[in-house]
């Protein structure tokens, strides 16, 4: 009888015990954009996973009062290059879990991921640089520090097939190493030949991981027009079959950039594998002493040293200034005026886009790049819903992810079994508050943010001291 007695007290309590959850998101309008499920629910969250979703109320430790806010999978970005804390932070409060080096690349995978370990609130990764390689080829290595090259012969000039296969073993081992595809930044290496695209487009297929590319040119000017650039991407995809991903459409194609997408579709309906990214600001930003600014820019971006703006002082640039900063080996970024309102509003609702921010400091996009897509299309201009929005900002590109790593099939989802990275905000007040005037501006609306299922926005303040970011990297790091 006592035994029986102490045998039903287990029992219970390991019921009990079992029923109990880390958090519980409670009440909240539960948005999972693969499966559909748009409903009032309660999320309860054990051991960094979304254990359970249910109708009825769940017992935590933690119970967080939802209702009338939107509980939907955190955001990924794929396309950050800035990774410090103090960007990770915004990302945090513009919804973002996970942020991404995969335009370019870290210069060393091992070396970003060692510095990140334990030093991230959300998750990070990068792929391998085939600019870091190329510079390495060249013998010169990029400043300790950078991604992109300053423009030079590393960049200007043909690499020669033993330098192209120096830049195969390196992007190999960098693989090994546990990047997430091979991150290729031709405009920033115009000396690359269309041979050497391809090569290292079937290194990549080779190595079964896509490809990132920021294409050779932008604009209408032929030859190098972005209608040229895009055809070939698709055909070294083609003859490769690595996938490919072509980031920020907007700020390479510019006036046609619907041209460019419809090329994309035309691929991806020949049963390419071939997707797309935008953000949604009229300028870019990137290196003025790189490449992209060798002479001919001004005709082949349709703008004049005018449109070119310091990010810190609003200097508008004029022709000896912009000569100056050139030829610097310092390393100034400048804001780029080259897009339309009208192209950027056509561009975002498209189903073919993800939204990725291209994050760097002193560009509004690094902080509210995810919440502007919902205070400006969904809200206002009304022209995604939430569900399509979510959609662009969580399992698209978790799906474009899950080329590089299964670990991206349990990311970007609100379901039972799946990473609890978790957004809980205010459909109603979500906005961004980043200008060009004050770009690191957080954005508002986030009122939790759970990383790993660990809090890190607490009813709209960021939990200090703790690191729940994570590295993810491809099948190609050993234990994978
Ligand atoms: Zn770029």
């Amino acid at each position: 009888m006592r035994n029986f007695l102490l045998f039903s007290l287990l029992l219970t309590s390991s019921l009990l015990s079992a029923q109990q959850y880390d958090v519980v998101l409670e009440g909240g309008r539960v948005m999972d954009p693969e499966t559909g499920l748009d409903a009032v629910r309660n999320v309860g969250i054990r051991e960094g996973k979304t254990a359970k979703i249910s109708e009825t109320p769940l017992a935590g430790r933690r119970v967080v009062n939802a209702a009338g806010l939107v509980v939907a999978p955190g955001f990924i970005d794929l396309h950050q290059h800035a990774q410090g804390l103090a960007s990770q932070r915004v990302k945090a409060f513009d919804g973002v879990t996970t942020a991404l080096e995969m335009e370019i690349g870290a210069a060393d995978v091992a070396q970003f991921l060692k510095e990140k370990d334990g030093h991230s609130i959300i998750h990070y990764g990068t792929t391998a640089s085939y600019l870091s390689a190329r510079s390495l080829a060249f013998g010169t290595p990029l400043p300790a520090g950078a991604i992109l090259p300053k423009s030079g012969p590393a960049t200007d000039e043909h690499a020669t097939p033993e330098q192209i296969a120096q830049m195969e073993k390196r992007l190999r081992s960098e693989i090994d190493a546990g990047a997430l595809g091979v991150g290729m930044g031709i405009e920033y290496a115009p000396g690359s030949t269309r041979l050497e695209v391809i090569d290292i487009f079937r290194l990549a297929a080779e190595q079964k991981m896509p490809v990132y590319t920021h294409m050779r040119s932008a604009g209408r000017v032929e030859p190098g027009s972005a209608i040229q650039s895009t055809e070939e991407v698709i055909g070294a995809a083609a003859i490769s079959g690595a996938p490919l991903h072509i980031v920020h459409i907007n700020s390479t194609c510019l006036k046609d950039s619907l041209e460019c997408l419809s090329m994309v579709q035309g691929a991806r309906a020949r049963g390419l594998d071939v997707t797309t990214e935008a953000y949604p600001y009229i300028a870019g930003m990137t290196a003025i002493n790189s490449a992209i600014f060798n002479s001919g820019w001004r005709e082949k971006l349709g703008i004049d040293y005018g449109d070119l703006v310091l990010p810190d002082t609003g200097e508008h640039l004029t022709k000896a200034r912009f000569d100056e900063l050139h030829n610097s080996t310092n390393q100034q970024f400048v804001l780029i005026f080259a897009n339309t309102q009208e192209i950027i509003d056509a561009l975002i609702p498209n189903p073919l886009i993800m939204i990725a921010s291209d994050g760097l400091e002193g560009h509004p996009r690094n902080a509210g790049c995810f919440s502007r897509v919902l205070a400006q299309y969904v809200r206002e201009k009304k022209t995604l819903t939430l569900m399509e929005a979510l959609r662009k900002m969580t399992l698209m590109p978790a799906q474009m992810l899950e080329r590089s790593t299964p670990a991206a099939r349990r990311k970007g989802r609100l379901q039972e079994g799946a990473d609890a990275d978790l957004v809980v905000f205010d459909p109603q007040t979500i906005s961004d508050r980043a200008t060009f005037q004050k770009p690191m501006e957080p954005s508002v609306g986030v009122h939790y943010l759970l990383v790993g299922g660990m809090v890190l926005i607490d009813d709209g303040k960021m939990v200090d001291s703790v690191f729940p970011g994570r590295a993810i990297v491809g099948t190609g790091k050993a234990g994978q």
